[in-house]
């Protein structure tokens, strides 16, 4: 997969993802990141890439033309169809769904605004999407993107060691995770719950589902409208 990042600041984008599981994908040659910076791209001695805000108020709006030119910059680099996403806080929520989705993807540019964000119609004609990583602000996008790249790049084929893990995580059904244990089993802060050493598979299964389902129903229990649950699962919740 190939994520194209468009910023004032790529490399703090491309050290957020050179860690981890994520680290090691681009380094399997699983994931591609590559930065543009608009700076590069603007005119005059100054490399100016924002301007004062039409209508006077606080703050500095970055201009179309800097963007403009790596956008096409990055298109061009690769000929594959590539979905523009702005970060932005009024974007739609990022969800584990849409990650999914955009893990299904061949090439993504991400757009990273900075100062009061971006002149609108260099988002009304270049963005195919808005996205936001919460209800709160943030200085720029280029920690959304990060996490953007991180949610996505562990979803593709390969990055992970164990494919399963992914789908057992939080919202990948809907639910929260149920809790996990290692090592030692005696601890002077608990012992781990018997059950997961009981051996009995379908067992630990029962157990972990209905801790998924009681910790969604405690912590986000708005999940659970739009949960599908089974009847074994209303009983489990009900028990
Ligand atoms: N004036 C903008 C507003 O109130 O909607 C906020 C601009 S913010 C200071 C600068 C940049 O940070 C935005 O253009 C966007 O790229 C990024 N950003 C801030 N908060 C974000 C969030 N919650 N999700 C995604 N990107 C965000």
């Amino acid at each position: 997969m190939r994520i194209d990042v468009i910023s004032l600041f790529p490399e703090f984008v491309a050290q957020c993802a050179a860690f981890g599981v994520v680290g090691r994908a681009g380094e399997r040659g699983l994931l591609s990141l590559h930065g543009w910076n608009p700076r590069d791209y603007a005119e005059g001695s100054y490399r100016r890439v924002d301007d004062r805000p039409f209508g006077g108020g606080p703050g500095m709006v970055m201009l179309i033309d800097p963007l403009r030119a790596s956008l096409a910059a990055a298109r061009a680099a690769d000929p594959a169809p590539v979905k523009v996403i702005y970060l932005s806080p009024q974007g739609a929520p990022l969800t584990q769904a849409k990650v999914r989705e955009l893990a299904s993807r061949e090439r993504l540019i991400l757009l990273c605004g900075r100062y009061e964000g971006i002149d609108e119609r260099l988002v009304q004609a270049e963005v195919d999407e808005e996205l936001s990583i919460g209800d709160y602000v943030l200085s720029g996008g280029e920690l959304a993107a990060a996490v953007v790249i991180d949610a996505v790049a562990r979803l593709r084929d390969g990055v992970l060691n164990d494919a399963e893990s992914a789908v057992q995580d939080s919202f990948e059904d809907g639910l929260l995770d149920c809790p996990h244990y290692t090592r030692p089993v005696e601890h002077e802060l608990g012992t781990v719950p018997p059950v997961l050493m009981s051996g009995n598979h379908a067992d630990i299964a029962r157990w972990r589902r209905q801790q998924a389902l009681g910790r969604t129903a405690q912590r986000r229990p708005e999940l659970l409208d739009e949960a599908a649950l089974s009847k074994a699962d209303r009983r489990l919740l009900d028990a």
